[in-house]
């Protein structure tokens, strides 16, 4: 069996264009999907985040205007490609604001996999970064944990999937490449770039905990990229998200 690739559609969510491009676009609305990434392979059911929770959002934040279809669940995507949350084996939150781990509850069975910096500052979050973050979506005692401490290296979960350091956004922050057997690697920045914009400008978002060490993840993002011959993969580029192949249409090599 070779490994597959699904995007899950997990919906929208809006904010002003000033958080996407900072200090640009003040009073212009961004309306962004957001996904998480399936990776069907050999050694494990891997899932990249687990997105938004509506009822949370329109809660806590609910000037982010949430739209999300029962369709988009994350518990209805794996559906459609017939899998139950409990054949996941591996959850691996790339960072944990809200939007990449809202539904981490909902996989009891799996191992999740996440550094130990961006679990710290989940529970103890800078005061400017507490929107972002909420510990009741991360406090699981009694969960399988695989804690990394990457410190600029990267890791290889299973062969092919590669987790890299890449700080800036968030402290403990990760990017995802996932190789394909003749097609073009899958790079996953996550959020080191959400837009065309921030990466090839190298236009740091607004929403960050060090911009300057931001715009190092995004060279050695698009050096890795550049260097495999990799396609990447923004997570909230409205402009591009309408070309990748969402679930139950997948990438396989
Ligand atoms: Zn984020």
């Amino acid at each position: 069996m070779s490994t597959r690739v699904y995007l899950l559609d997990n919906g929208t969510l809006a904010i002003d264009m000033s958080f996407v491009t900072w200090n640009h676009g003040h009073g212009t609305e961004y309306r962004f999907p957001v996904y998480a990434i399936f990776i069907d392979h050999p050694q494990g059911k891997i899932l990249v985040d687990t997105g938004f929770d509506k009822a949370w959002v329109e809660r806590v934040l609910p000037f982010e205007k949430p739209r999300q279809e029962p369709s988009q669940t994350l518990t209805a995507q794996l559906a459609l490609l017939g899998l139950r949350p409990e054949q996941i084996t591996h959850v691996v939150n790339s960072h944990l604001h809200f939007d990449h781990c809202s539904g981490n509850t909902q996989f009891p069975d799996a191992t999740f996999v996440m550094t130990k910096e961006e679990l710290r500052h989940a529970f103890v979050p800078e005061t400017f970064e507490r929107l972002g973050y909420d510990r009741q979506l991360v406090d699981m005692p009694s969960a399988k944990m695989q804690l990394l401490d990457l410190r600029g290296y990267e890791y290889e979960l299973v062969p092919g999937v590669t987790l890299i350091d890449t700080p800036g956004h968030s402290y403990g922050h990760m990017s995802v490449v996932v190789k394909l057997g003749s097609q073009a690697p899958m790079v996953f920045p996550i959020d080191v770039a959400w837009t065309r914009e921030n990466l090839e400008h190298r236009h740091p978002m607004g929403l960050h905990v060090d911009p300057l060490q931001l715009q190092y993840s995004m060279m050695k993002i698009q050096n890795i990229a550049d260097r495999i011959g990799g396609k990447i993969f923004l997570p909230h580029d409205a402009a591009e998200y309408p070309t990748y192949r969402k679930a139950p249409q997948g990438y396989e090599g």
